[in-house]
């Protein structure tokens, strides 16, 4: 029996998880995480799915297209499925609006979402909307505090087993283990001294305003302003602090969203703050999605690499993961050839 590791249990590392159970029946698969669930960098996420392939420096267009559209094709079909309620996507008409005309325009977004449609200067008066360019389009919301625990359900039903340590070095999992997944995010940095890893801190506001269906990312400055409605509340941001290694929430930054977003959906003004979050992009460029075969004390440990997915996990988690779970089938080839996986 292959027996395979993930390390990390945020969105990269469940989504990967179930993928490997599915490319290599039969596996003994156990998550290692020294964080589950809430404690995550992934479950304080937006959930908004918004493919910008400018966003995955240094991988060419076509791999952030299959990414993204397997990633589209996967969220989608869950959130028109009877289970939606539980897994936590819903489709979800908004606008992207900038004053920079490139930023709407995207040959990602045109080809994958539901209905993208540049809005007119007179589309933009009428809407209040106060950008030069926009567009309108329906996209899919993940919400990772439904999706992460049903993705961990599905896996220990599917007889996956759970542990929670930290792993220091990848030497520890050397004989225990025949395959190993690294999807440690920032962890990366102590875990494989990777040193290319870098912070870009978030800091997001909870608003009670039901009223508000659509979503909206604004995008022309240094600091985006957005809304993206979850069940019980609307997630307003936010910030991109590179270097950033703090969760600290900051009053004066909170009071800063809050303004920049009364000024553009006044409608928000009229809702409740009821939590705040702060949380870090595990960021690279590009992100890394590769095998490594270590020898470590005469053992063999292949390992595979999916990290750095920096502010975009939710929206690549799906598609990067089935490449991992890929490499991790090609892996278990080599260890047992003749097994028909
Ligand atoms: C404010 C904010 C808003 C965001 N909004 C969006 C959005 O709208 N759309 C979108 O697509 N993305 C969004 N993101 C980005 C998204 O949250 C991340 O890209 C994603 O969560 C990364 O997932 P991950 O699984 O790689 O990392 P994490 O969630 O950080 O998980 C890492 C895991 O590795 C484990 N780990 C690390 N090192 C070790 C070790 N040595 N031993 C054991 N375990 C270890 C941790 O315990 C944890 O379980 C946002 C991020 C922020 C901060």
């Amino acid at each position: 029996m292959v027996r395979v590791a993930i390390i990390g249990a945020g969105i990269v590392g469940l989504t990967s998880a179930v993928n490997v159970q599915k490319s290599i029946p039969g596996a003994k698969v156990t998550i290692i995480a020294d964080k589950f669930d809430k404690d995550t960098t992934s479950a304080g996420a937006g959930g908004l799915y918004r493919p910008t392939a400018a966003l995955v420096k240094g991988v060419p267009p076509e791999t952030v297209r299959e990414w993204v559209q397997d990633t589209w094709d996967y969220y989608t079909s869950l959130a028109m499925s009877p289970e939606a309620g539980e897994t936590g996507q819903t489709l979800v008409p908004g606008y992207m609006l900038s004053d920079n005309q490139s930023a709407v325009q995207n040959q990602l977004f045109e080809s994958i979402v539901f209905n993208f449609k540049l809005l007119t200067p007179d589309d933009l008066k009428r809407l209040k909307l106060p950008f030069k360019y926009g567009c309108s389009f329906v996209t899919v919301i993940t919400q990772p505090q439904k999706f992460m625990p049903w993705l961990m359900r599905k896996f220990k039903e599917q007889g996956g087993t759970v542990e929670f340590r930290t792993v220091g070095k990848l030497d520890e999992l050397a004989g225990a283990y025949d395959i190993v997944i690294n999807c440690s995010a920032l962890g990366s940095r102590q875990l494989v001294q990777d040193h290319s890893m870098y912070a870009v801190k978030g800091q997001l506001v909870h608003v009670k305003a039901p009223w508000v269906k659509t979503f909206l990312y604004c995008d022309d400055k240094k600091t985006p302003t957005y809304f993206i409605p979850h069940d019980d509340c609307i997630i307003v941001g936010g910030t991109r602090e590179e270097g950033n290694y703090s969760i600290d929430i900051v009053p004066e930054v909170q009071e800063d969203i809050l303004r920049r977003a009364g000024e553009i959906l006044p409608q928000i003004k009229g809702g409740r703050v009821v939590g705040s979050w702060a949380g870090i992009r595990p960021s690279r460029d590009p992100l890394r999605l590769e095998k490594e075969l270590l020898t470590i004390g005469g053992k063999k440990l292949r390992v595979v690499h999916n990290y750095g997915h920096g502010a975009n996990g939710v929206t690549l988690s799906w598609g990067t993961s089935l490449r991992a779970a890929r490499m991790a089938k090609e892996w278990a080839q080599e260890i047992t050839p003749s097994a028909r996986l």
